[in-house]
Parts: C-alpha cells; structure tokens; sequence
C-alpha cells in the first residue's frame, strides 16, 4: 500500500534499526511510512550500550552482510540507510537535528539490558525534544502479558503453552511498505546527510576466518525467506520425524534470520500455520509451531527473572562446586574432548556459526555434566560464535542443559555422547563430515573409537592420543562425578 501524499512532507521520523534488518513486516518502518512523513532509516553500533551482550564476532559477521543488503533493499522503496558508529542517544540525536526530524521510531527489544539501554535513550532523546516510539514484532505475545491462574510468571513450558495457544491471535504479516515521492531519501531533494560506510562500523574480522559461514549462510532477507519457503515447501510436513538428525536438513535452519530480523516471528508463523491461531493450523504444523513457542517461553522467564542471562535461575546452583579448568574448556571449545559427537558439534558450530538443537544439547550437557564446568562458560562461548546468539534462547538452553533452570533437565540425567551419537548419527554421517581424521573408522566405532581393536584403528588411520584425542574424562567417571556433585543441591 502507497502512503496517499505525493508532495514533499512535512514532518520527518527516524526509524532505528536494531534487530530487525528487514523492509517487510517491519512495524516500525511501516508505521513511519504511513504516517506520512519522511522517513529516514538509520543503523547505530554501539558496543558500551550493549554492553554486557554486545554482538559476538559470528554476530557482527552476519550484521555486516545483513545491512549491506538492508541498504539496497531499502534503497528499492527509496531510502537511504545511515549508519553510525558511536553511543545510541548521541548519535540519533545528531542524526535526527540534521534531519530535522521530531521522532525516533523503533522495534521493541525484549533483553534486559537492551530494555534499559532504550529507556535511556528515550530519555536523552526527550530532553531534546525527540520522541522515542517502541512498536511490538520480535515476538509472537507480549511477555508480561501471559500470567498463571494465580497470576504470576511460568516456570514450566507445558501451561504457559497452553496458555499461549489460548490468547495468540497473530495478525497477519505485512510486506514492504510504498512511499511517496515526498517521503523518500533516496531520491533527488532527499536527505543531504552523510549515509556512513558500514565497512567503518568495523563488525568485519580483522583475521579472515569467516570462509565456512560465508559458504553456509545468505544473510539477506532474500537469503531468509528462501529458507524458509524452502523448509515450508519440502519438509515442514516432516519436521516432526527428522529433527532430531543433525546430518540431515531437517530443520528449518531460521535461527539466524529470527534471531537477527530477517524474519518476523509472524511472517514464519503464517508461512507454516495459514491462520491466525494455532487451533486453525494444519496439525502437521503443530510441532514446529511449538518450537517457535519456545522461543516466547525463553523470552517470558527472561523478562521475569532478568538476572538469569548471568546466575541460576534455581537459587540453590547458586553455590554449585563447579570446576575450573582452563585446559578441559579449551578442549571442549576446540572440539578435543575426544567424544565424537561432542567434538563434531563444537567444529560444526566455529566452522559455521551454527549447530544442530540436539547437538547443542549434547555439547551442553558435556560441557556442565562430564566436565562440570560452570555454564556460563559455554553461554559466553556460543555467544561469541553462533551466528543466531539470541539471549533469551541461549540463556534458556544453556539453562535447561545444566538443570539450574526452567523446566530444566533433571540433575540426575547425564546424557550419554556415545548413545547419543549412535541413536542420533546411526550411520556416522555427521561426525564424518566434521571430523575427517574418524572419516575411515567402521560404523561400530565411529561413536567409541577407544573401544576399537588396535588393527581397525591402524586401517582407519586412527592413532588415539595423536590424530584423534583420547577421551577427556571416562563417561562413567563423569557420571558418577556429576551426580555427587548435583546430588549436594538437588534438596
Ligand atoms: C545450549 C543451547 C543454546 C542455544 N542457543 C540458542 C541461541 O543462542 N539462539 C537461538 O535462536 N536458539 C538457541 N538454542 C535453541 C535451538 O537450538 C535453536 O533455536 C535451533 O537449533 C535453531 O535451528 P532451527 O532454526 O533449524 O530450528 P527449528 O527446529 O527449525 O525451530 C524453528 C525456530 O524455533 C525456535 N526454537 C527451536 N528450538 C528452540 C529451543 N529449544 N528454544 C528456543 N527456541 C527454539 C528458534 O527460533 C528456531 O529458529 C539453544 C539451544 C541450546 C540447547
């Protein structure tokens, strides 16, 4: 739909962009739009106002190459994207005095710090007469909104499942907004302002190491809606059965887009539900629509327990004995701990900023169960090189892993890597595909290479110790570790 004036307007607004790179379904930009005025898209990068959460360096890849697609996809609709570098309120101050416009609009953050950090802004911003405007897009339902019988928060997903199901009613996704001639910035008489090399916000590596992820990912909203027609067209029907395969496309593989605004929740939502309630879905949509309720549920304990990004959700982990070792971190990190599903994950994920759900659960138990290693750890870790670091979603999984969260895995469940692999790797593809030095070891070892007879190690070119490490701790060593050391707070 085209905004109806054709002069010049009168009025100019700022539409912040955060994590929302997107033109459609954009709340913010389309609100700006049809209010008529002259819309001026900017970017700011700010490492202290996000602070402690400030992108990893998978992230900042994956923002780069985001926005130089956002800028040719907003120069389409007849923008120009400006960007900063610099503090958030101080640079859309100077951004929207050279402009000459009277607000800021933009997209909702759910991060406790980012919640912060707006209020803040908003209100550096009013003191120089500048209104900030938040609209609602990165999740389905407003957090604070969904409430237990007695009124307080959930801690459980099933309930707050249900009773999510019960008051969604998402309305339907818009697409890129139509501006006038007098609206626009790219056009001649637009905005003289300096639009600003995203090259200078330096997200980029200064060491290239970003090869795989740059062979993995398309990260453009053109890239994300592929993926997702892709998963809606040939799998989402059997989603449910191929999930959990980490060798197999089973998923959808949406989490970078979702997580950094390619997509709006709801665009995928009506890509695989067709309907504004669950109820009305194909029921072969239900499961993936359930995972997508994870991620509100992620988003719903973080709102009410904004402490638990950095300290156990449960108070009794509060002084759990965990162990400190440099070495069994770094080994865990360089996928050398020599369990073979574990090790193939952690590879997966520096190579291309991504890692299978079940394989995150996996490395996750490992790293705070066999190894007792504090799980902040391993958030800081996967943070720092997932493409799709989302808070509320690592903050839970890594919380769930170690059981000190919601809903969590209970203590005394010590996945086992070994039949992990088999059950979910049967055919060895996945560890074959990220660890070449196993790629010639028969089927029925692949998972356990220490059990195999030294002359089938030889014909595979195994030399444990030397190609490929021994294990970092026996499995049963581990367990029986961890459950004397979760024993202590389990009450
Ligand atoms: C230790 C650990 C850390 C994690 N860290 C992150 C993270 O930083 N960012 C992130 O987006 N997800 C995280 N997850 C959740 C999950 O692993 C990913 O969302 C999923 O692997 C993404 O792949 P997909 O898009 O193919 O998922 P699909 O199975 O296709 O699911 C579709 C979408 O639903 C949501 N979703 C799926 N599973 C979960 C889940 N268990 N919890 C919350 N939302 C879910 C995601 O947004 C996902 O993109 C983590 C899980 C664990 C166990």
């Amino acid at each position: 739909m085209e905004s109806s004036s054709q002069g010049p307007a009168d009025r100019t607004i700022v539409v912040w962009y955060r994590r929302d790179l997107r033109v459609a379904d954009n709340e913010a930009l389309w609100a700006a739009v049809h209010s008529g005025a002259r819309v001026v898209p900017v970017f700011v990068s700010s490492e202290d106002d996000e602070q402690p959460w400030q992108p990893g360096a998978a992230q900042r890849w994956w923002i780069h190459h985001s926005l130089v697609s956002l800028r040719a996809a907003l120069a389409e609709i007849g923008l120009d994207l400006v960007v900063r570098k610099g503090a958030f309120a101080k640079s859309l101050i100077a951004i929207a005095s050279e402009v000459g416009a009277d607000a800021v609009f933009a997209n909702r953050r759910f991060e406790p710090h980012a919640a912060s950090s707006d209020a803040e802004t908003d209100k550096v911003l009013s003191s120089g007469g500048i209104s900030l405007q938040l609209f609602d897009g990165f999740l389905l339902h407003d957090p604070a909104q969904i409430r237990t019988g007695a009124g307080g928060p959930y801690r459980v997903f099933t309930p707050f499942w249900r009773r999510l199901q019960e008051q969604l009613r998402v309305p339907p996704p818009v697409g890129a907004p139509e501006l006038s001639l007098g609206q626009r910035t790219a056009s001649p008489g637009g905005a003289s302002i300096d639009l600003g090399s995203i090259e200078s916000l330096g997200l980029l590596p200064t060491v290239n190491w970003t090869a795989e992820i740059a062979r993995t990912w398309v990260p453009s909203e053109a890239g994300a809606h592929a993926a997702l027609d892709e998963f809606v067209t040939n799998r989402n029907s059997v989603y449910e059965s191929r999930r959990d395969f980490p060798a197999e496309l089973g998923t959808s593989r949406v989490s970078p887009f979702l997580a950094n605004g390619q997509l709006s929740p709801r665009q995928i939502w009506y890509a695989v539900a067709r309907s504004p309630t669950i109820a009305n879905a194909d029921a072969g949509a239900h499961p993936y629509l359930r995972q997508l309720g994870w991620r509100e549920f992620s988003y719903h304990v973080l709102r009410h327990n904004p402490f638990t990004s950095d300290a156990p959700l449960n108070a009794r982990f509060v002084s759990f004995p965990w162990r400190r070792s440099k070495a069994d971190l770094q080994k865990w990190q360089r996928g050398q701990t020599g369990y073979p599903i574990v090790d193939a994950g952690m590879r997966e994920l520096w190579a291309t900023g991504w890692m299978h759900n079940r394989v995150r659960m996996v490395v996750a138990s490992f790293l705070t169960k066999h190894l007792l290693l504090n799980w902040r750890h391993g958030a800081a870790w996967f943070w720092d090189t997932l493409v799709d670091a989302d808070l509320g979603n690592n903050t839970m999984g890594w919380q769930w892993s170690a059981g000190t969260g919601a809903d969590a895995q209970p203590y005394f469940r010590v996945f086992n890597p070994t039949t992990q692999g088999k059950k979910f790797d049967r055919d060895g593809t996945y560890v074959r595909r990220w660890l070449p030095e196993l790629a010639r070891l028969e089927n029925k070892y692949l998972h356990a290479p220490w059990d195999a007879p030294d002359d089938v190690l030889e014909r595979a070119g195994v030399r444990l110790g030397e190609t490929y490490p021994k294990p970092i701790v026996p499995h049963a060593e581990a367990r029986e570790r961890a459950l004397a050391a979760y024993g202590q707070v389990k009450g």
